[in-house]
């Protein structure tokens, strides 16, 4: 990567949504410069799921044309990203929980996201270590996974000559520049804030709190799932607005581990393992898959979602700031809806229609973005 003399574009923060904006904007010709200070974001701690959601339609809209574009992707990334087309498996575990599916099924459908009811015994020939007397669920073969992190990578990589890379932290906005804290400034026209949970530091007005979620994950052993496990209760656990909660969500990696998940959790912004969650966390997931009890747990981390009040991202212009641009406030989905969150930032700022309405995730949509002073 060499460097460009002026960019059209300054990206703070590398993770999964700054990375994903980075490459966007140089397909579509801009110069970038991408200023990140270690990569210490909700990219590296999360399961990697590309899942199409649905709780509500401006979040299907946005999963939806995001999966699309990941499929133009996943042919040109490299081993390490890990990509795998294992397709979702949502579990309904009582006869209630069918109703669920089958209103999540009715409303993929609308978006043409192929998925089809199952019932427990072709849950069972799927996956045979699933517990008994499950109700069914319902399968949805086109979502997959990935290895965030090293899509990072291969994202910045691809933009070849049009992107500089400065690691170093950024202290503060001035009008069209960033200023790092050992006080160097770099200017562009616009500057457009993707450093998540973080923005809040440069702009404290925005809406968005931390929302951790553990995981743990096994040794490795032979194939034993091959989609990814998630409870159809899942959903809405994850747009809860202040309790903590967990769900049923286990994952195959490619090396042979399962990724167990998940917990929602506020007002708790320390690292440390919540052990009694944990422990839930794990009973959840004993109860789908009992086979677990024999598996050997590796390494258990937490990570912090950047969750707004409304769960969806902020993305475009800040309404009083004419340079100033955010992507963040991806919550518990950025790495699913970074593709599509960059095309509409792209569109956006090279004055394009585009693709989807982008009204459900205007900055603008929330008045507590009130005007802050800056120099
Ligand atoms: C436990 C857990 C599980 C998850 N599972 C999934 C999943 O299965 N599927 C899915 O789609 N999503 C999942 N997510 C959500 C997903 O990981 C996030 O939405 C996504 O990674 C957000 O990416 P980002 O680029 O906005 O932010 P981040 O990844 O947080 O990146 C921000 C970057 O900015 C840098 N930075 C911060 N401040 C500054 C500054 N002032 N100057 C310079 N650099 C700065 C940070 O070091 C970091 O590199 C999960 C999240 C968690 C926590």
């Amino acid at each position: 990567m060499t460097s460009p003399q002026t960019p059209d574009v300054i990206i703070v923060g590398a993770g999964i949504v700054g990375a994903a904006c980075a490459y966007q904007l140089v397909q579509d010709g801009l110069r970038v410069t991408v200023i990140d200070d270690g990569g210490k974001g909700a990219t590296q701690a999360g399961m990697g799921h590309l899942v199409c959601m649905d709780v509500n339609p401006a979040e299907l809209a946005l999963s939806s044309y995001s999966l699309e574009i990941w499929r133009t992707f996943t042919p040109h990334m490299p081993e390490n990203c890990a990509w795998r087309r294992c397709g979702t498996l949502w579990l309904a575990d009582t006869e209630d929980e069918m109703e669920l599916a089958e209103e999540k099924s009715t409303r993929l459908a609308t978006y043409e996201i192929e998925n089809t009811p199952m019932t427990a015994a072709q849950i069972h020939q799927m996956e045979p270590i699933v517990k008994n007397g499950i109700a069914g669920g319902l399968s949805v073969p086109g979502d997959g996974i990935v290895y965030a992190p090293n899509v990072v990578h291969w994202f910045l990589a691809s933009c070849d000559e049009k992107i500089q890379f400065i690691k170093g932290h950024v202290h503060a906005l001035e009008p069209r520049t960033v200023v790092l804290r050992d006080g160097k400034k770099y200017g562009a026209p616009r500057i457009l804030l993707a450093n998540g949970l973080w923005s809040t530091h440069l702009l404290p007005e925005l809406p968005i709190v931390p929302k951790k979620g553990q995981l743990a994950i096994t040794d490795r052993y032979p194939t034993c799932i091959t989609h990814q496990l998630v409870e159809l209760g899942y959903s809405a656990s994850t747009h809860t607005s202040d309790d903590t909660s967990i769900a049923f969500n286990v994952q195959a990696r490619p090396t042979g581990q399962l990724l167990i998940g998940s917990s929602r959790q506020f007002h708790n912004e320390k690292h440390t393992i919540d052990l009694s969650l944990l422990r839930s966390m794990l009973q959840r997931a004993l109860h789908f898959l009992p086979q677990l009890g024999q598996m050997n747990i590796l390494r258990c981390w937490s990570g912090f979602r950047a969750a707004t009040p409304d769960s969806l991202p902020l993305l475009g212009q800040h309404p009083d700031y004419e340079w100033l641009w955010l992507a963040v406030g991806h919550e518990g989905l950025g790495v699913t809806t970074a593709p599509g969150s960059a095309k509409i930032i792209s569109a956006l700022m090279l004055n394009r229609k585009t693709e989807i309405d982008p009204r459900p995730y205007q900055p603008a949509r929330f008045t507590a973005i009130a005007r802050q002073r800056l120099p």
